[in-house]
């Protein structure tokens, strides 16, 4: 089973996420487990302290390496990681790839950042890897995490009920999703493609590959390249 542990001064910000939809699911059936850990409990002084001000100076306060060292080696002592991932507006940019490859993974530690960001000595000496959800600033890691472990969890193998459905998700084979139509077949003269409702499976098939293929040339045309390059 693989298992998550996440570091954070606010556990709390995981309870929505992951209480609910396929993460809960995957809890429960045991294809991983994510455990929350509050920094605070690694704190080393009475009031429970784990963030100073910067030296020379700056806004913004900066958390401690003490507690965070101390909650990873505690962790470390149980079980060992494949990554020990700070969340990070400046780290590698996530992606299906980089999601792909960390659903295979055992263990994984991730470490949430808050307000001004962490001593750098963390990130020189006890992170193995950095990752950002964007380009773009958050006010703490914790949702980035919540991004990063959802888009985990759904590729693990048994997660998703129908096995298949992962597979042709947007990016997993280089390409945009083709459209979805439910029912009804019509709405305000809104119709559904026609062929949709043929029957014929392998003009089904050719035209949501049609459909994936333009659609990824116009929203994603970097992707249509690499594609190209490929072949
Ligand atoms: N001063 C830092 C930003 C700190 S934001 C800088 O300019 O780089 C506070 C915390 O939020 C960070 O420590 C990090 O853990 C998290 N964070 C913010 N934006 C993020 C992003 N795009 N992806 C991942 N984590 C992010």
């Amino acid at each position: 089973m693989m298992h998550i542990d996440i570091i954070t001064i606010f556990p709390e910000m995981f309870q929505g996420p992951f209480s609910v939809s396929i993460i809960k699911r995957a809890i429960e059936k045991q294809h991983i487990a994510i455990q929350l850990h509050n920094l605070r409990d690694y704190a080393t002084d009475r009031h429970k302290k784990v963030d100073d001000y910067a030296f020379a100076g700056g806004a913004g306060m900066v958390m401690l390496i003490e507690p965070v060292d101390r909650c990873i080696s505690a962790l470390k002592e149980k079980r060992q990681y494949d990554e020990i991932i700070y969340m990070s507006p400046d780290g590698l940019l996530l992606d299906q790839d980089l999601s792909n490859k960390l659903s295979l993974r055992k263990n994984l530690i991730l470490l949430c950042g808050h307000y001004k960001g962490i001593d750098e000595r963390i990130r020189e000496h006890l992170i193995t890897m950095e990752i950002s959800i964007g380009n773009y600033v958050l006010s703490g890691g914790e949702l980035a995490a919540a991004v990063l472990t959802d888009s985990i969890v759904r590729l693990i193998p048994g997660v998703l009920n129908d096995e298949t459905s992962a597979l042709s998700d947007s990016f997993q084979d280089g390409l945009v999703s083709p459209p979805s139509y439910t029912r009804p077949r019509s709405y305000k003269g809104w119709d559904v493609p026609e062929i949709l409702l043929s029957g014929n499976e392998s003009k089904i098939a050719a035209w949501k590959l049609d459909q994936s293929l333009s659609r990824t040339s116009i929203r994603r045309p970097e992707f249509f390249d690499k594609l190209k390059k490929n072949k």
